[in-house]
């Protein structure tokens, strides 16, 4: 979709660091990184949020956060990880193309003990 920040990174039309893609999602470091490895998984198809998907669409982006989750976690060697998803402005969201939040945890070494 033309102006979507997220569509470019998935077309390769602008620069992102990559941590995983198959043929539906993608993953790639969140220039903020709230924590050290904090990641977006993107679906390839655009679709504005959550609330504007199917739940076809919603099943197979979700299917796969249980093992990029594990990964970031294994490689990062974090505790945890919170799991965030931000559906239209009030909500927070600021790209209006459907993204999970994977925010690896340290604990006080993150700084938001
Ligand atoms: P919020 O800005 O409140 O986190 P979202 O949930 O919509 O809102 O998240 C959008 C995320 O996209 C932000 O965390 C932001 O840092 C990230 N972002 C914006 N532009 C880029 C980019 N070019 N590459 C990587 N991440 C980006």
């Amino acid at each position: 979709m033309e102006d979507c920040i997220f569509c470019k990174i998935i077309a390769g039309e602008i620069p992102s660091t990559k941590v995983y893609e198959d043929e539906d999602v993608v993953a790639f470091l969140d220039i903020t990184q709230t924590t050290k490895g904090h990641t977006l998984l993107v679906p390839k198809k655009h679709v504005r949020n959550l609330l504007a998907s199917s739940p076809e669409e919603a099943a197979l982006l979700f299917s796969k956060v249980p093992a990029l989750a594990n990964i970031i976690v294994e490689k990062m060697h974090a505790k945890g990880m919170n799991i965030l998803q931000n559906n239209e402005s009030i909500a927070g969201q600021t790209v209006f193309h459907t993204h999970i939040h994977l925010i690896p945890r340290y604990g006080e070494a993150d700084g938001f003990v």
